[in-house]
C-alpha cells in the first residue's frame, strides 16, 4: 500500500520566488487580525453524540487521528479518497476498508455536511441554498451555471464585520466565522445537489468547475478556515480543483493579502468599487484602515499574478456615485501596470438599499474608457437577481425575517 506522504500541491509558485513568511510585511497587523478572527471562532467538530466529523480536517488531522485508533497512514488516504474523490458518507460502503474497522470509524466518526433548510432556483439557472450548521446559524450558497461549467459561490462567515455600503450581507452583523468543515461542505453540498461523483478525472468537463470565495463574509478575517477549506478542494487525490479556478475575493485585508499569495496561490479578485480614498472610505469602509495606494501596492506584489492570470477589480456600478468617465480615468491610471481586468457590476437592488444602478449607455461609456486603455472588462450580467442570489444580495433569510 501507498504511504501517506501528501503529494506535492500542483502548479504551486517555485517557493524560491517568495518571500520567507517572516520577511512578508505587516507581520504584526496579520497576527491580530488572526487572534481576533478566534474569537469569532466556530464550534468544534465534536457532535452532541461525542463523534467527530471528519470533513474539514486536513491530512494531518486525518493522519493523526488514525494514528490514535492505531491505524495505519495509508488508512487516511483511503478515508480521504472516499471522502473527497467518491463523495461517500457511509462508512458501511467504503469497500476497500475491512468491516470491522469500518464499524470502529462509524462508531466514532461521521463525514457531515451542512443541512439544507432551503433551496431556490432562479429563472436563469443560478441556485441558492440556504444552509443550516450545527448550531443553527444559516449561510447562503449559490451555483451560477455557464454554458459548460459552472462557479459555486461559498460564504466564509455568518454575516459580516464589514458593512459596504451597498452589499446586503454587510447589513447581517458578524455572527462566527465558519469551520474549514462548513466552508468545504457548502461545496460538498453542491457536489451532492449535482451528482458530480466520483470528481471527474483530469481535464474532464465538471459542472462545478470552479469556485469563488464572494459569498457572505471577508474571506481574509478568516484565513485560516479558508486556507485550510481551500487546500482540502485543491488536494489532488479528492476534488482536485486547481487553484487556476479558485478565486477569492477580498475587500482588501492588505495584510492577509501577501498570505493568501504565499500559501494558496489562488485567484485574488478585489473589492474596489471607488477611486478616491473619501469615496472608497464610504463605499468601503475598510478602507479607512487601508486605503487604495497600500491596496493596489498589494495587489502588485501578489504572487503568481500575471497577464495569463489577471487581478480581478470589482466596481460596482452606482449611479450618480462612482460612474463619471473621470472615474473611468482615474480607475485606468491607477491600475496602470498591474496585470488587472475589471468587471463591471451592475448594482444589485435590495430592500432598504440606497443606490440605483448606473444606466446601460453610463457603464457601456465607463467601460470603453477601461478597454481603451488596454483593461478587459466584461460587464457582469446579473444571476439570480430573483432569488436574492446576485452578488452583494446575500443574506440570510432567518436575518431578512427577524428584521422585516
Ligand atoms: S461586500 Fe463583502 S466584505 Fe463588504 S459587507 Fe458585503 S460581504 Fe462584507
Amino acid at each position: 500500500m501507498p504511504d501517506d506522504s501528501r503529494p506535492p500541491l500542483r502548479d504551486l509558485p517555485p517557493a524560491a520566488s517568495l518571500p520567507p513568511a517572516g520577511l512578508l510585511p505587516d507581520a504584526e497587523e496579520r497576527a491580530r487580525i488572526l487572534a481576533k478572527a478566534a474569537l469569532f471562532a466556530p464550534p468544534g467538530p465534536t457532535l452532541e453524540d461525542g463523534r467527530r466529523d471528519l470533513v474539514g480536517m486536513t491530512r494531518e488531522q486525518l493522519a493523526a487521528e488514525m494514528a490514535a485508533l492505531g491505524e495505519q497512514p495509508f488508512r487516511a488516504r483511503q478515508l480521504w479518497h472516499w471522502i473527497y474523490h467518491q463523495g461517500e458518507r457511509d462508512f458501511a460502503r467504503m469497500s476497500s476498508i475491512a468491516k470491522p474497522l469500518r464499524e470502529r470509524l462509524a462508531a466514532r466518526y461521521v463525514i457531515g455536511r451542512p443541512e439544507v433548510a432551503a433551496e431556490q432556483q432562479s429563472a436563469d439557472g443560478t441556485r441558492k441554498w440556504l444552509l443550516r450548521l450545527r448550531d443553527g446559524q444559516q449561510v447562503e450558497t449559490v451555483y451560477i451555471p455557464e454554458e459548460d461549467r459552472g462557479a459555486v459561490c461559498i460564504s466564509t462567515q455568518v454575516g459580516c464585520t464589514l458593512s459596504c455600503a451597498f452589499c446586503h450581507t454587510g447589513t447581517q452583523r458578524l455572527t462566527r466565522n465558519l469551520s474549514a468543515a462548513e466552508i468545504v461542505g457548502q461545496f460538498l453540498v453542491a457536489r451532492d445537489a449535482y451528482g458530480e461523483w466520483p470528481t471527474p478525472k483530469g481535464e474532464a468537463a465538471r459542472l462545478l468547475s470552479n469556485i469563488v470565495v464572494m459569498g457572505m463574509g471577508e474571506p481574509l478575517y478568516n484565513y485560516e478556515a479558508v486556507r485550510d477549506a481551500l487546500r482540502i478542494v485543491m488536494d489532488p487525490e479528492g476534488i482536485a480543483l486547481s487553484r487556476r479556478r479558485i478565486t477569492l475575493s477580498t475587500s482588501g485585508v492588505v495584510p492577509m493579502m501577501d498570505l493568501c499569495g504565499r500559501e494558496l496561490g489562488v485567484n485574488l479578485a478585489v473589492s474596489l468599487h471607488a477611486v478616491r480614498d473619501d469615496l472608497r472610505d464610504e463605499l468601503v469602509p475598510l478602507n479607512r484602515k487601508y486605503p487604495i495606494a497600500e491596496l493596489l501596492a498589494a495587489c502588485r506584489r501578489y504572487p503568481g499574478a500575471s497577464n495569463a492570470r489577471r487581478i480581478t477589480f470589482e466596481y460596482v456600478m452606482l449611479k450618480g456615485v462612482n460612474d463619471s468617465l473621470a472615474d473611468a480615468r482615474e480607475l485606468a491610471r491607477l491600475l496602470k501596470g498591474i496585470p488587472a481586468k475589471v468587471n463591471l457590476i451592475p448594482f444589485n437592488p435590495w430592500p432598504g438599499s440606497r443606490f440605483e444602478t448606473s444606466p446601460p449607455a453610463v457603464i457601456e461609456a465607463f467601460a470603453q474608457v477601461l478597454l481603451a486603455a488596454g483593461f478587459a472588462c466584461p460587464v457582469r450580467r446579473p444571476r439570480g437577481r430573483d432569488i436574492l442570489a446576485a452578488c452583494g444580495q446575500l443574506k440570510t433569510a432567518s436575518e431578512r425575517v427577524r428584521r422585516g
